[in-house]
C-alpha cells in the first residue's frame, strides 16, 4: 500500500445524493488507483442538524457504491475538546479575538469599515471591528455569560507571519472556478475574519477539517470546487498551526437538468430513492459521468 490517504467527509444533514456519490466515488477510485486508502469522516459538529440515522444511511449508501474505507471512522462530535485546543493555541498568540457580536452589529461594522470591503467568494467579507473590545469590556461580558464565537484576525496572521503570508502556496492537481492549477498562492484575506469557533459549537467547518486532515495524515484532499475558496483559508491554518499541507484537488459539482447543484432536499436523487428505483451501482458512475 501507497503513503497516498484522501477522505471523503459527509456531513450526515441528510440522505447522500447524486452529488455525494461523484464526490464519493472520485476519492475512492483515487485512493484505489495510487494503492492508497480512502478515509470515511464524519463532519457532525453541528449538533442540531446532524442525524445519526443520516449518518447511517450514508454507511449503507457508501458501502452499496462498493465504497472500503479503514475503521474506526472519525466522528467529528466526539472531538470537540481537540478543536477547542487547537483555538486555545491561536488565542494564545493573539491571532483569534472573541467577537460577540450579533448579526445586525457585524453588518453595521461593514457598512462603517473605510472601504467597503464587498462580497468575498463565501458572501460579505467581515473585516474586523473598527476597534478591538478592551480588556474590561471583554471581561464583563464573559462574566455575564454573553454568547460569543471566535474570529481569526486576519491583520494579526499578517504581522505574525510577516512576508511568509504573502508566500502562501497550495498545489491544485483539479481546477479551481477559474481553471486555477498548478501552483497556487492561497489568499485568506479574501475572505475575511472568518470564524473559527461558532457561537453554539464552539468550533467550524473550517477548523474541524483542517485540523482533522492533518491528525489523520490526509494526503490528498479530494472535494468539490464549492469549497475551493475554503483551501485558501485552509492553508493559512496549516502555516499557523504547523500542520502538513496536503495536495489537493477539486472536482467539478453535479449539476441538475436546470443547472443547479444538487441539494439534499432533493429527495428523487438521494442515493436510497435511485437504488429504490432500480439504480446500480454501475449505471450510477454511468449517470454522474465516471
Ligand atoms: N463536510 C463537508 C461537506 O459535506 C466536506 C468537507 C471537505 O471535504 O473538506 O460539504
Amino acid at each position: 500500500m501507497s503513503a497516498f490517504r484522501t477522505r471523503f467527509a459527509p456531513s450526515p444533514t441528510g440522505y447522500l445524493h447524486l452529488g455525494h456519490a461523484f464526490s464519493a466515488l472520485t476519492a475512492f477510485d483515487a485512493a484505489r488507483e495510487a494503492d492508497g486508502a480512502c478515509l470515511l469522516r464524519i463532519e457532525d459538529i453541528d449538533t442540531n442538524r446532524c442525524k445519526p440515522d443520516f449518518e447511517a444511511a450514508a454507511l449503507e449508501d457508501l458501502d452499496w457504491l462498493g465504497c472500503n474505507w479503514p475503521e474506526p471512522v472519525r466522528r467529528q462530535s466526539e472531538h470537540f475538546p481537540e478543536y477547542h485546543a487547537a483555538l486555545e493555541t491561536l488565542a494564545a498568540r493573539g491571532l483569534v479575538y472573541r467577537c460577540f457580536k450579533t448579526r445586525r452589529e457585524i453588518a453595521e461594522d461593514i457598512a462603517r469599515a473605510p472601504h467597503h470591503p464587498g462580497e468575498g467568494p463565501e458572501g460579505v467579507i467581515y473585516p474586523g471591528p473598527p476597534e478591538p473590545m478592551s480588556a474590561d469590556e471583554e471581561a464583563e461580558r464573559l462574566e455575564r455569560g454573553e454568547a460569543f464565537s471566535w474570529r481569526l484576525s486576519i491583520n494579526a496572521c499578517r504581522d505574525h507571519l510577516g512576508a511568509a503570508f504573502d508566500r502562501l502556496c497550495f498545489v491544485e492537481t483539479g481546477e479551481g472556478p477559474e481553471g486555477e492549477t498548478g501552483e497556487v498562492r492561497a489568499r485568506p484575506e479574501t475572505l475575511g475574519d472568518v470564524i473559527l469557533g461558532r457561537k453554539d459549537v464552539g468550533t467550524s467547518y473550517h477548523l474541524a477539517c483542517t485540523h482533522d486532515d492533518a491528525l489523520q495524515g490526509v494526503t490528498h484532499v479530494i472535494r468539490g470546487v464549492d469549497l475551493y475558496f475554503a483551501t485558501h483559508l485552509h492553508r493559512l491554518l496549516q502555516e499557523l498551526m504547523g500542520w502538513p499541507v496536503p495536495i489537493y484537488r477539486h472536482h467539478r459539482l453535479m449539476l441538475d437538468e436546470s443547472g443547479k447543484r444538487f441539494a439534499k432536499r432533493d429527495r428523487s436523487l438521494s442515493l436510497r430513492a435511485l437504488r429504490e428505483a432500480g439504480e446500480t451501482p454501475e449505471t450510477l458512475r454511468e449517470r454522474v459521468g465516471l
